[in-house]
């Protein structure tokens, strides 16, 4: 449906009125301003004026895109009073993480409303690929260690499963892997001899991290909400 129709079939003015709020500007779709009436939309879009988003049926379940700072639990309540990530978001929804990131780990993290959704992203036969950068010690990192990597480590939870890993510079390792256990990347690299330093999560299934800013966080589109299930 064209845009100005959109807007005028969801209640926010006439059809004329419509064009004139989005000549100005003040519509986004998706997140991006669009000043073309006759942009096609549906349901499946986030369509926002003045940064409210315009109400249609049944669009009550949300997923944030957040990517999170250091020094941040990834935990809805800390028991310790340190910041936790759903704080950073102002929503009034009851946001839960879909997995958790260590304290001092940075990048894509997923929130939403949506229990049933955040525990089977997380479950492990959903095999959800993670892919994550990190600086470590004891650089050049060598290639019997990027072999281990790839074909398993041996970690006291069992052996880990084949990960990819590419290497971005000698102190600088991108790996992707598929399973969520707790503190998995820094353990499988401290087994290969070399510590992480800094680690960040940069995807998440089709998910990137892309320009978002530290601390910044998105509302996925219904689109992309789909192509995580
Ligand atoms: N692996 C880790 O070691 N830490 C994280 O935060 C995520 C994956």
């Amino acid at each position: 449906m064209r845009l100005a129709k959109y807007l005028a079939h969801s209640g926010v003015a006439s059809r004329r009125a419509s064009e004139t709020i989005i000549f100005d500007g003040r519509v986004t779709v998706d997140g991006a301003v669009i000043t073309d009436p006759a942009r096609d939309v549906d349901d499946l879009n986030i369509v926002k004026v003045d940064g409210k988003r315009v109400k249609t049926e049944g669009h009550d379940r949300v997923v944030y895109l957040l990517h999170k700072p250091p020094n941040v639990v990834s935990t809805v309540k800390d028991p310790e009073g340190r910041r936790t990530i759903v704080s950073l978001i102002p929503s009034k929804e009851r946001l839960y993480p879909v997995g958790r990131l260590d304290y001092d780990t940075t990048g894509l993290i997923l929130l939403t409303n949506d229990g049933d959704l955040a525990h089977r992203l997380t479950h492990p036969s959903f095999e959800v690929p993670r892919t994550y950068r990190a600086r470590v010690a004891n650089s050049p990192v060598h290639e019997p260690a990027m072999r281990a990597l790839r074909e398993g480590v041996e970690l006291e939870d069992g052996v880990t499963a084949p990960a990819k890993v590419r290497k971005i510079a000698s102190n600088h390792l991108e790996l992707t892997i598929r399973e969520g256990r707790k503190r998995q990347v820094k353990r499988m690299l401290e087994e290969v001899g070399h510590p992480v330093l800094s680690l960040e999560r940069v995807a998440f299934g089709p998910l990137r991290l892309g320009e978002l800013e530290m601390g910044a966080w998105r509302e996925l589109s219904r689109v992309e909400i789909e192509h995580l299930r």
